[in-house]
This record gives structure tokens, C-alpha cells and sequence, in this order.
């Protein structure tokens, strides 16, 4: 049964939603927000909001135990549409390696491999992605895999990252989003075969696609790590 609502659940999770650390104390600025699946088992789409809560709580549980603090996401959407808001803004979570002081983080509960997120968890995630906005404005914002440091690869959150759905998160709120990571300076990039590339020029790599492409493209996927590849957007000058 559909439900699109948003549920406070901060007070409920182990850490009261506080997170590990303020990020603005610690002089930290967010600068993209993460979309994640939980990849292990979810629920039905028709389950109930007690079971979903209970959900929350399990995962709370499993990330606690792990040393993570408590549920490591700022929020997480099921396939009822309910989202569960659980942390602030402003604290830092577990949920993309070495990089949580300055990533907002939302889950979908399910996997991605082959399939999709409902409607109505695109929509309930739009509920999350709005207090993300209000907290830390239209920052870039991409699957958990498009983000991960080439040390840290993941499938997360299912094919190609999720740029499949995750625009459609922000479409019917009709804004312009800067949906892809930014580069800034130089990636540690490798070939398929695991074979580092030394000195891999990030924009010398764009401009040669975008000469190749004769200008169509806006956005092209450039590798930076075994089987990881990341999404850039050209910048203006490339374009024809
Ligand atoms: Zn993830």
C-alpha cells in the first residue's frame, strides 16, 4: 500500500540521531548528498509502518555493532513510500568510507541490481532529499558508488550507480541539479586489469571525449579505479 509520508525516527535510533560528530564544528563543509540501497534483505512493498519501523531498529542495531555509532544514514526510504528521517543533517553517519564529514546520506531499502526503486519510493525519497536541501542547498548528489574513493568500491546502490532513477528523486520538484561529482585535481585511476595509470590528466581525459564526441555529450563516465567509474560533467568550454 502506498503511504508517501515522512516519519521522525531520531529520537528512536541509538545515537538520537545526533551522529558521530557535528560537521560544522569540525570545520567541515557537505558538499554532495549520497543515494545507498541496503543490498540485504527489505520488505514487501505492502508492509506496514511497524515493520518498517522494527527494519530501522535492526539496521540501527547492525550498524552500532559494527562501531559505526548507530544507523548510518541521515534517512531511509522503503518501498511503501515511508521515509524515516534518523539523523541530522549536520552529523556525520557511516554510510561512504573516509568521506561522512561531508556527504548527506539516503537509503533505499531493497537492491538495484535489475530493477528499480518503486514510484513511491522515489517520491518518499523526495521528502528526505528536501530536508537535505534546506539544510545544505542543491549540492551535487549521486549513487553511493559514483562517490566511494577508489580504496572503498561498491555496487552500491545497484546498476550504474543509480543514474538511471536517482534524477528522478529531484525532477518533479522542478530545480536544476548538479547531479555528478565534481573533479578536483587528480584521481587515482586504473585500468580494468587492476594496472594503475600514473598521472591521469582528469581534464585532459574530458577534453579528449568531448573532441571525440564533436561536443554532443554533457556528461561522460571516465574510470578511477578497478571496475569504479565516475560520472563528470563537461565543462562549458568543452561543449560546441
Ligand atoms: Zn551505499
Amino acid at each position: 500500500m502506498t503511504d508517501i509520508r515522512l516519519i521522525d525516527m531520531r529520537h528512536e535510533v541509538i545515537d538520537g540521531g545526533v551522529g558521530r560528530y557535528s560537521r560544522t564544528d569540525n570545520g567541515y563543509v557537505t558538499i554532495g548528498r549520497a543515494y545507498h540501497h541496503t543490498a540485504v534483505l527489505w520488505l514487501r512493498p505492502d508492509a506496514t509502518e511497524v515493520e518498517e519501523r522494527n527494519h530501522v531498529h535492526v539496521i540501527d542495531q547492525y550498524h552500532h555493532g559494527k562501531g559505526w555509532g548507530g544507523f548510518g544514514y541521515n534517512g531511509i526510504v522503503f518501498p511503501s513510500g515511508r521515509a524515516y528521517f534518523c539523523g541530522d543533517w549536520d552529523g556525520a553517519r557511516a554510510h561512504v568510507s573516509s568521506r561522512n564529514h561531508e556527504l548527506d546520506g539516503i537509503c533505499f531499502a531493497g537492491i538495484f541490481v535489475g530493477r528499480e526503486p518503486t514510484d513511491a519510493a522515489i517520491a518518499g525519497a523526495r521528502l528526505l532529499r528536501g530536508l537535505s536541501v534546506e539544510a545544505h542547498g542543491e549540492i551535487p548528489e549521486a549513487g553511493h558508488g559514483a562517490w566511494a574513493l577508489p580504496q572503498f568500491p561498491t555496487g552500491c546502490p545497484g546498476d550504474d550507480y543509480g543514474e538511471n532513477w536517482i534524477p528522478r528523486i529531484a525532477e518533479e520538484e522542478n530545480v536544476a541539479v548538479t547531479r555528478v561529482y565534481q573533479p578536483e585535481g587528480k584521481p587515482e585511476v586504473y585500468r580494468e586489469d587492476g594496472a594503475h595509470i600514473p598521472d591521469f590528466d582528469t581534464y585532459e581525459a574530458l577534453r579528449q571525449v568531448a573532441e571525440e564526441s564533436g561536443g554532443r555529450w554533457e556528461h561522460v563516465m571516465l574510470p578511477v579505479g578497478h571496475r569504479l567509474w565516475r560520472q563528470f560533467d563537461l565543462p562549458p568550454s568543452y561543449l560546441a
